[in-house]
């Protein structure tokens, strides 16, 4: 045995990367089993130019656990090291890596790097009093060597007996690091950064029931199934997004999708990510069904580099509304050693964001242009994406006008373009201005959707959590007015040239006003007369769209606290020629006057979907005595 120091500047560098991995150890696990993998991966190229001679079958990486002993050991089968390679690679390059990688990361913050690559071979020390590595290079004549060392710079090398092509990394699990011990804790491990290596990674063994070989039947004539113990191969060595898409059917698109996230709902689209130039990325994007919660099933992309996993929060390297989509996406492009915040600096990242927003919004385009009725179908689930991305990335929303659906009560969709064209005629305000009529509740708002469609009006259901936002670029880019249909009349909202004459005087009205004003809450509604048409309701309830706006925001935190608390107002608008009006107006018996006038405004409420608790029940039991 010989014995040296390693040459590098700082004397202990351990400390410090172990402060610097406190919560992250695990990731010896990833740089050690990718470092196997290379190895069979260099062995393979080195065949294939026909500098190596020997087999190349059979390449794999086996993680041996060793309870007893507390080692776990990495063995690959791929190209070795010769003595002159360990001094070069392990002593020279891997620890001056590491020395470099302290030295850079000594005052970040550890979760602002993304992935912790570069720290390579050195990491075995993280979970180690003491490293052992045996090779075998691949080289003819090569004699084994076994390299050792406990971290610090001193180490120790020389010659064994080994048999085998390869190396085999032996981990001396240290006393604070146990759990690695664990063989469901090193499975879990394993499965996270290592379910789509390009060569077989074998942990332990698994039962598995074949035919038994000597024939032997069982009592219906069956031959016997016995028990045979396998390797456990845990990944998947060639993951959909590496293939062509070509030769990939539906099928295999959603069955990768739930290798990625067993349990869980068919996505509804996929887009296969595939470029070369300037950048090398592939991956596949799938569109999930969102539920409600949208923030749970957010940052489930999952980022490779090629096919080792490093990280699945990709915030900084795609747009923050395409975080809302799942899938795996692959770059060496990625710059993983940096902070988060350097990441959006990058020009590679950039560029790799502006690809795969376009990518998004060329896939959906082209869903809409090639089968429209699919696409209305999906329409509903990946509405809340598109708008999404429209109020937040300038670029995708150019694309997006163009697929972006309106989608009327009827249940028809429109673009933008088309639903001009409908309403263009029959729906202006007295500026001339355009207005979409809306609702943000089918099923409480019927009785009003009802009457603009008996008046040829077409109402638009804005029922998203996001549609509010959406009104307010809407009404800039296309230049229109939103209206919600109980902002005003409807014919207040839509000019009318007709001036309806009023069937009361001024006097009559006044009279009547508090008739109406005692039996509302004064502080909630203003009670005001309207000349409408005879066949509108009596009583309708409204409130402003500017008011309302605001207090939506308000709720959303939309900044505008400092204005206080906007009062829940509304109108409560009477309809001065419906007859019930008038017979309100001449009824003699003051108790009836009352029972009228709360019926006429509990049926206005009613039409809002705003009737609701004790004056619901008051409501029924005063429809009773009035049918009595
Ligand atoms: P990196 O992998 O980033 O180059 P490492 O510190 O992980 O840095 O490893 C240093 C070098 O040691 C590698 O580049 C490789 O040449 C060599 N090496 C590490 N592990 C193995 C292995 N299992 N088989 C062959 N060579 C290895």
């Amino acid at each position: 045995m010989e014995k040296g120091t390693i040459n590098i500047q700082t004397e202990n560098i351990f400390p410090i990367i172990k402060k610097f991995l406190y919560s992250d150890t695990e990731i010896f696990v990833r740089e050690l089993v990718s470092n196997a993998v290379d190895a069979t991966q260099k062995l393979k190229t080195i065949a294939a130019a026909g500098e190596y001679k020997g087999s190349v079958e059979n390449l794999k990486v086996e993680v041996i656990l060793d309870k007893e002993n507390k080692t776990i050991t990495i063995r690959d089968n791929g190209i070795g090291m010769t003595s002159e390679e360990v001094h070069k690679y392990i002593n020279e390059i891997a620890f001056s890596g590491a020395t470099e990688f302290a030295e850079k990361y000594k005052d970040k913050d550890a979760n602002s790097i993304i992935g912790h690559f570069g720290l390579g071979f050195y990491s075995a020390f993280m979970v180690s009093d003491k490293v052992q590595i045996q090779t075998l290079s691949h080289k003819e004549g090569s004699k084994a060597v076994q390299w050792e060392s406990d971290g610090s710079p001193e180490y120790t090398i020389g010659e064994i007996e080994k048999e085998t092509r390869g190396t085999d990394i032996i981990l001396f699990v240290g006393d604070d690091s146990t759990e690695f011990l664990e063989e469901a804790r090193l499975s879990t491990i394993l499965n996270k950064y290592c379910k789509f290596l390009p060569v077989d990674i074998v942990f332990g063994e698994k039962s598995e029931f074949i035919e038994d070989p000597t024939g032997e039947k069982d009592e219906e004539g069956n031959v016997k199934k016995i028990e045979v113990k396998v390797p456990n191969i845990i990944n998947n060595t060639s993951p959909a997004w590496i293939k062509k898409p070509a030769d990939l059917t539906k099928e295999d698109y959603k069955s990768f999708y739930h290798e990625l996230y067993p349990y869980t709902d068919e996505p509804l689209f996929h887009i296969h990510l595939n470029v070369d130039y300037p950048f090398d990325l592939t991956g596949i994007l799938y569109f999930p069904k969102l539920k409600a919660n949208v923030e749970v099933q957010k940052n489930k992309i999952q980022l490779y580099s090629n096919q080792v996993f490093i990280t699945d929060s990709v915030e900084n390297i795609v747009p923050e509304f395409l975080t809302l989509l799942h899938g795996v996406i692959d770059s060496p492009d990625i710059p993983l050693n940096v902070s988060r915040s350097y990441l959006q600096s990058d020009s590679n990242v950039r560029k790799i964001s502006t690809y795969i927003t376009k990518k998004v919004a060329d896939k959906l385009a082209q869903m809409f242009k090639k089968d429209r009725a699919d696409f209305e179908q999906k329409w509903d689930d990946i509405k809340i994406f598109v708008q999404y991305g429209i109020l937040s990335d300038s670029k995708f929303e150019e694309k997006a006008n163009k697929f972006n659906l309106f989608k009327d009560t009827e249940g028809k969709y429109f673009t933008a373009d088309e639903y001009k064209e409908l309403v263009k005629d029959n729906q202006t305000d007295k500026n001339d201005k355009l207005v979409y009529l809306y609702t943000h509740d089918v099923e409480a708002h019927h009785s009003i959707i009802q009457s603009a469609k008996e008046k040829g009006y077409n109402v638009l259901v804005m029922d998203s959590p996001l549609d509010s936002h959406m009104i307010t670029k809407l009404e800039q880019s296309l230049n229109v007015s939103f209206a919600r249909l109980d902002a005003d009349t409807i014919d207040k909202l839509i000019t009318k040239d007709e001036e309806i004459p009023s069937k009361l005087s001024k006097e009559e009205e006044e009279k009547l006003q508090p008739v109406f004003e005692i039996n509302v809450d004064k502080d909630k509604f203003t009670v005001q007369f309207e000349s409408l048409s005879e066949t509108e309701k009596p009583v309708l309830v409204t409130q402003s769209e500017f008011i309302r706006r605001m207090k939506e925001q308000q709720a959303l935190g939309g900044g505008m606290q400092m204005m206080g608390d906007f009062p829940e107002m509304f109108n409560l608008v009477i309809n001065s020629n419906h007859p019930l009006i008038s017979k309100i107006m001449n009824e003699k018996d003051d108790k009836k006057k009352e029972s009228l006038a709360k019926q006429a405004i509990d049926l206005a409420l009613l039409s809002n979907g705003m009737l609701k608790g004790s004056k619901l029940t008051d409501f029924i039991n005063r429809s009773l005595n009035l049918i009595d």
